[in-house]
């Protein structure tokens, strides 16, 4: 029995992993890279719950019972920072008083803060806070997840296919899917056989389902985030209102994220921000940090929600963050095809669950989920330990050639996500350079100096969408050594 998913994003990752677990033969294939998708761009937040406990109580209850679940499966990966919720000064404290009654009734942990904690935990905070409550929110750090997740499936016999898309699926004449056809980077097509598939494509899932049966209704929604250059709090901090822009400051290794927007989009597409949109996150700070507009910034960037949306809705922070399993054979589709969407990252493992149960129904096996309890296996050193005491190529995000050299296939891009490389505060002016000659023992320059300029393209990109202040001086002297001392063609 072999099942093929498509995306390599937590969803998808979740379900080949889930598979492997249950003795399912498992083929992941995807577009791009791993993380490029949502998985890659969005907030970091293992969420306790309480954000949703009073307009989405099914998905708070699920994100407190996978945040627990999380904490214990994927150590390392996931910081437990705890989190607060504050309520500023002339806040609809209606609202607070359901909140309190909405996480009693769900059973999420939570404690009143007094104001002296709050002020002394968090002293960037405005002054005029009323109410603070402490929940179990946490950090995860998504990529090192992902990764995990890989290195798991093929640990089992499983099979992750990078830079390959799905193009069509082939169904039986007694209308059970057999096989996909996917096209790799060199192009030309393959077929591949399987029993099952499983489409987790994220933003992407509609369009894929439209290769196989109709298309169904979801709600893209585009959010933006602001990358502060300093650990600006220690824990997550929420505003205690309703969801709505600009709400959560979420501290990762050495940096803040501040976040986030809901914009309904067409395009699966993220696309960089542009700097209105970021100055208007930014606008949006003040009754929570009143001096957020003096730290300094380091870039912006954008993902976009999968939300399923059964009714039609004006509003996507109306539109639940819980998720839904299709079976396309109740569409009209092929038998054999299942599709997920929706729900969150911090849900990605009970999704993959009930996606894996829709499909073992289907194979006729019986073969339990069994990703509650079985450890994800670790990568190596965790960044969450101290790394001061040896030479790092990047010193920013503390990473060394050890941990290049562990990578020995990936491209400079690509060796961003699996070491962090190149995020930090330099934003790559330094590191880059280092890094890219522990690769020159290859031989292939010309192929090393236009990965050189596309993580630079990529990163300049981040870079515009908060150029104002410390930023645009930074970029500027950065971009004068770049083009002055290590003799680069500037990019655009
Ligand atoms: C701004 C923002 C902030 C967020 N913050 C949080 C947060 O703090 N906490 C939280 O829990 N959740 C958060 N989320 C939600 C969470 O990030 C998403 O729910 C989750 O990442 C979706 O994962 P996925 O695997 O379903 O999709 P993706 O990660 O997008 O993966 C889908 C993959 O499918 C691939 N694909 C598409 N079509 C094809 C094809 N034809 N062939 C092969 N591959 C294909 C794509 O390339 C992609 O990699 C946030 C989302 C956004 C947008």
């Amino acid at each position: 029995m072999r099942v093929v998913v498509v995306g390599a994003g937590a969803t998808g990752l979740g379900i080949a992993w889930d598979l492997s677990l249950r003795g399912i033969k498992v083929t992941v294939v995807e577009q791009g890279d791993i993380a490029q998708g949502t998985s890659g761009r969005f907030h970091g937040l293992l969420h306790s719950g309480a954000r949703y406990a009073v307009r989405d109580p099914k998905a708070a209850r699920e994100c407190f019972e996978e945040n627990k679940i999380l904490r214990k499966i994927a150590v390392g990966s996931i910081e437990p920072t705890g989190g607060y919720f504050v309520e500023p000064e002339a806040s609809n404290s209606d609202y607070s008083q359901q909140w309190v009654q909405a996480m009693n009734r769900l059973g999420i942990t939570m404690r009143e803060a007094s104001l002296g904690e709050i002020r002394l935990r968090v002293p960037e905070l405005h002054p005029k806070i009323q109410r603070a409550y402490w929940v179990p929110d946490g950090v995860i750090n998504g990529f090192e997840l992902l990764f995990r997740m890989r290195q798991g499936i093929e640990m089992q016999g499983g099979t992750v296919r990078l830079f390959t898309r799905l193009s069509g699926v082939k169904v039986g004449p007694l209308g059970r899917v057999e096989g996909v056809a996917v096209q790799s980077r060199q192009g030309g097509t393959e077929w591949i056989a399987c029993d099952g598939l499983i489409n987790a494509a994220g933003p992407y899932a509609s369009e894929v389902a439209k290769l196989f049966s109709h298309p169904f209704p979801m709600r893209l929604s585009r959010g933006v985030m602001l990358v502060f250059a300093e650990r600006k709090v220690s824990s997550v901090i929420n505003r205690l209102a309703p969801p709505g822009d600009g709400d959560i400051l979420v501290p990762h290794h050495r940096i803040s994220i501040w976040g986030t927007s809901d914009e309904e989009t067409r395009s699966p597409e993220a696309g960089p921000p542009s700097i209105e949109e970021s100055r208007r996150l930014l606008s949006l700070a003040r009754d929570l940090f009143p001096e957020m507009h003096q730290w300094r910034v380091l870039r912006a960037f954008s993902g976009v929600r999968p939300l399923y949306q059964a009714e039609t809705s004006s509003d996507s922070r109306h539109v639940t963050r819980d998720f839904t399993i299709l079976d396309h054979a109740q569409m009209g589709g092929p038998e054999g095809v299942v599709s997920v969407v929706g729900g969150k990252w911090v849900t990605y493992r009970l999704m993959a669950e009930k996606a894996v149960d829709a499909m073992v129904a289907k194979l006729g096996i019986t073969a339990a989920c069994k990703t509650e309890d079985v450890l994800l296996p670790p990568l190596g050193e965790s960044r969450l330990e101290p790394r001061r005491d040896r030479v790092n190529l990047c010193e920013c995000e503390e990473v060394s050639g050890e941990e290049v050299a562990a990578w020995p296939e990936a491209s400079l891009g690509q060796l961003r996500t699996r070491t962090w490389f190149s995020m930090g505060p330099c934003q790559g002016t330094f590191c880059l350079h280092r890094v890219a000659e522990t690769r020159l023992a290859d031989g292939d320059v010309k192929r090393l100096d236009s990965e050189v300029m596309s993580l630079r393209r990529e990163r300049d990109r981040g870079m515009a969408a908060a150029l104002w202040g410390d930023n645009a001086r930074q970029w500027a002297l950065s971009r004068s050594i770049r083009s002055q001392v290590l003799a680069e063609v500037e990019s655009e």
